[in-house]
Parts: structure tokens; C-alpha cells; sequence
């Protein structure tokens, strides 16, 4: 029979919509807008512009971010269309998301590092487990790093993670991923030696489950 524990933990980005700065004319500096959930579209003849309505933080003036412009009505999806005009708030929800093409828009948005990270038991030992091994799922690229992740995951502080690291009880793989300040990546693997741990427990429960709240 199997000593070990194998996790799964999928890091996903938490779903914050990033706020692009922009300079406001009444603030008259640059102010974080944030998405109102309101699409304006202005049809003109057989043309259609769609914007979705931002607002200063600060002072609630508003900027129009182009969904749509000049569009000929023929060459939008029906669906799309209609959900426009509907106001969608599933469409307009999902729009402020999307990050790359706000880029696009303004140059600048705020992208954050926060992540969530579902931890599910993969394989379980009856006896106490003598190795952790930590499967690390990452679908979209994150901005995490590696000690980041193990040091809030499992509950122990940065320094504790390296020295665990510099005595051979925790070892991550692929190499390329114990470089000081390297990101979490998708496949990566972390293996940790728990005979030789006095709060192995601990380790465990945090591996498994641990604090779902957790800032990483
Ligand atoms: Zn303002």
C-alpha cells in the first residue's frame, strides 16, 4: 500500500475585473474607473456602436469603453446583438474581465497576482502518510510565485519553506521552478518528505484544505 498523500491544487486568478486608470477631467488626475455593468449601443442607420460605461471611482464621471464601433449591424452575431441591446448583465459582466483587450484600449490596467487555489485529495494513505506530493494545476498564467504559493498553502512562513528546501525534505519540480523567484507553473510538482517534519500534521491539514480564505 501507497504512504503517500497526493493533492491536486488548481490556481486559478480570482475574478477581480481590473480598473484601468485614466485621466478624469473633473478629478483632473489619474483615477482607478470601474465598470458600471451598464452597455450603452447607438445604432446609426445600419451602423452600431456599443460602449460599456465605466466610472471614476472618485467622482463617478463616466468613460465609454468601445464593445463595438461602426459595426455593420449584418456583420454582428444575433445573440450578440441582442444581448447588447438587452443590457445582458451576464455580457456585461463578463466584458470588464477581459483584460487583454482593455489593454488594448487604455494601456494600462491593473492585473492582480491574487489567486484562489482548490486543493482536492488525490490519493489518500490509510497508514500516516511518509510523502506529500502536491500536483500544481495552473489553466491561466498567474503572476504567483512559487515560494508565495507553498509558504500560504501549507501555512509556513517563507524562510521555513527554503530551509526545508536547503535540508532536502521538500524538492520541486520541474528545476527550473526552484529558482528563487520563479512562477508557478502548470505541471509542477513539489514533493515533501514528512517522516523527517515535526508538524507534519499540520502540513497535511493545510495541504488537503487548509484555510480556503487564504491570501496568496
Ligand atoms: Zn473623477
Amino acid at each position: 500500500m501507497s504512504d503517500i498523500l497526493r493533492v491536486l491544487w488548481t490556481i486559478v486568478p480570482r475574478r477581480v475585473a481590473p480598473e484601468p486608470w485614466l485621466n478624469c477631467k473633473r478629478c483632473r488626475d489619474s483615477r482607478p474607473f470601474r465598470s458600471s455593468g451598464k452597455i450603452r449601443v447607438n445604432a446609426n442607420g445600419k451602423r452600431l456602436d456599443a460602449w460599456l460605461i465605466y466610472k471614476c471611482t472618485s467622482c463617478d464621471s463616466t468613460w465609454k469603453r468601445p464593445i463595438l464601433e461602426r459595426r455593420h449591424v449584418r456583420t454582428i452575431d444575433p445573440h450578440v446583438l441582442m444581448s447588447l441591446h438587452a443590457n445582458d448583465p451576464e455580457v456585461a459582466h463578463r466584458l470588464p474581465l477581459d483584460v487583454g483587450s482593455l489593454r488594448c484600449k487604455v494601456g494600462l490596467a491593473e492585473q492582480s497576482d491574487d489567486v484562489v487555489v482548490r486543493k482536492e485529495v488525490r490519493s489518500e494513505s490509510l497508514t500516516p502518510a511518509r510523502r506529500l506530493e502536491i500536483l500544481c494545476a495552473v489553466p491561466e498564467g498567474t503572476g504567483l510565485r512559487t515560494d508565495r504559493l507553498l509558504a500560504v498553502g501549507l501555512g509556513l512562513s517563507r524562510s521555513r519553506i527554503r530551509s526545508l528546501q536547503e535540508a532536502g525534505h521538500l524538492a520541486v519540480f520541474p528545476e527550473a521552478s526552484r529558482k528563487r523567484h520563479s512562477i508557478v507553473r502548470n505541471g509542477m510538482r513539489v514533493t515533501i518528505e514528512l517522516s523527517k517534519i515535526d508538524d507534519r500534521d499540520e502540513i497535511v491539514m493545510a495541504a488537503k484544505g487548509g484555510s480556503p480564505a487564504a491570501r496568496y
